[in-house]
């Protein structure tokens, strides 16, 4: 269901919990008239107040009993983050005045406001794109001090221009095209080469894009990476040894590690979750054969993997069943124990650690950066950068209507079918955002926002 969006309503904006300052925000064409009446302020109080200013204030209860002394934010519409009157109320940051504060404005005929929602509203009011909306929660959920970076120029509009650059080459071409169709007598014939040219600088600006999608996806979603190898290889140990600690049980016994523990990392600004899975073997223990099978499936959904050889007994035909699992995934083989056993030949593991006494796991680390960020190296992250699937799958949608178009165009075939491609690469183009996104999508992506935002 589609979300009433000219309802006034309300959200704690801070997180649950006690802290010094609790922020309430309250947005909507019945905003001013709500905060009056729970403030018992004159009619024209905030009416008469100018815009971004702050006053002190006394949240009342029903029965004139103050509920807590605060200081509210007044932003007029549409100067404000929403483009509606909006109130941010700064309270004591204590659950109850809190509560107590949201119920009172619910009484006076707020709405909880649904995740999302402050921001959706700025959205459909214009005052952001969908770009931009993306980026504030980006801003939020960011891991890493690059992946904040990345969402920080986001939400200054850096891809949102690139975008639009994209589109504005592409409209002239479409306007000759069509004035071709509906013209013919006062234009002539298209002029097929001057058509192509044009349609090839959109294309090089999007392919631009689109490389860049694998690089911003990466550092905002960051990778999965399974660890794996046979029982008592020294995976939990190195786990651990990436960690820094010692979240992962390491013990003798084989088969210790009978499920799968996942941890979050941060590879230089790159969000790593690695994931210890148990070791692969044939076994006849239920538990294990069924952490074993996790295992399998790990490797399969991970986006990398690092294989990890017990060096004091290398590759064994488990060994040999892990690698024909990886076959043509991106791993790294691992000889560990290095301390113990050094490979006689170099060949056939990219890197020698020592799990226990942290040889060699820089090397690793340098190693595995470079296997994830492979290719991308030339995107510098000061420029527009891709950081969505959704923006990525709209932007290759938009290329492949440009190819359609160029293959039309070069074929000289009726200026009809260029018009449709052209007209398809604008729409997917405008998906990015959010001109031409549909009301359904739009709602899906708020709905991943937090409350209050
Ligand atoms: P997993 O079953 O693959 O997770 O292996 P663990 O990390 O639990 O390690 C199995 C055993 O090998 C433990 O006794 C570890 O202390 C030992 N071990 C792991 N890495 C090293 C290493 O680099 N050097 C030495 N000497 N022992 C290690």
């Amino acid at each position: 269901m589609l979300r009433n969006l000219s309802q006034t309503i309300c959200a704690l904006s801070t997180p649950q919990g006690r802290s010094g300052i609790g922020v309430i925000r309250v947005t909507g064409t019945q905003c001013f008239p709500f905060v009056t009446l729970i403030c018992k302020f004159s009619p024209e109080f905030l009416n008469d107040q100018p815009g971004h200013v702050l006053r002190r204030a006394i949240v009342y209860d029903r029965s004139m009993n103050p509920i807590d002394d605060v200081v509210i934010g007044i932003y007029k519409g549409p100067r404000s983050f929403t483009g509606e009157d909006t109130i941010e109320i700064m309270a004591h940051g204590g659950p109850v005045p809190l509560r107590r504060i949201i119920e009172r404005l619910l009484e006076a005929g707020c709405r909880h406001a649904l995740p999302g929602e402050f921001s959706q509203r700025a959205f459909m009011n214009g005052k952001i794109d969908l770009v931009q909306a993306e980026a504030i929660a980006d801003i939020i959920a960011s891991e890493t001090d690059r992946s904040h970076q990345l969402a920080m120029s986001q939400e200054s509009g850096g891809l949102s221009r690139a975008v639009s650059s994209a589109k504005e080459t592409l409209m002239p071409v479409l306007a000759a095209v069509e004035a071709s169709i509906d013209f013919p007598e006062d234009v002539g014939e298209l002029d097929y080469p001057a058509c192509v040219s044009q349609v090839e600088v959109c294309c090089e600006a999007l392919d631009k894009l689109i490389r860049s999608g694998t690089r911003g996806i990466l550092f905002r979603e960051g990778v999965r990476v399974a660890i794996v190898g046979r029982p008592n290889a020294g995976k939990s140990s190195l786990l651990n040894a990436l960690l820094r600690n010692d979240r992962a049980i390491v013990a003798s016994v084989p088969g210790t590690t009978r499920d799968t523990i996942e941890e979050g990392y941060n590879l230089r600004g790159i969000p790593l979750r690695a994931v210890d899975t148990a070791g692969i073997r044939n076994t006849s223990d239920v538990v294990e054969a069924l952490g074993v099978e996790r295992s399998r499936s790990i490797i399969r959904s991970a986006d990398v993997s690092i294989h990890v050889y017990d060096g004091t007994d290398p590759s064994t035909a488990e060994d040999d069943e892990i690698v024909a699992l990886l076959q043509g995934k991106p791993h790294l083989s691992v000889w560990n124990k290095c301390d113990l056993q050094v490979p006689k030949e170099k060949s056939g593991w990219n890197i020698v650690i020592s799990a226990r006494d942290g040889t060699g796991i820089s090397e690793l680390e340098d190693a595995l950066y470079a296997l994830v960020t492979e290719g991308t190296d030339d995107i510098d992250d000061r420029d527009a950068v891709v950081t969505h699937a959704r923006q990525l799958h709209a932007l290759s949608s938009a290329r492949t209507a440009c190819e359609h178009a160029l293959a039309s165009a070069r074929a000289h075939m009726p200026p009809d079918f260029v018009s449709i491609d052209l007209r398809g690469a604008l729409n997917h183009i405008g998906e990015v955002t959010g001109e031409t996104t549909t009301d359904d999508v739009i709602e899906e992506i708020f709905a991943r926002f937090c409350i209050g935002k």
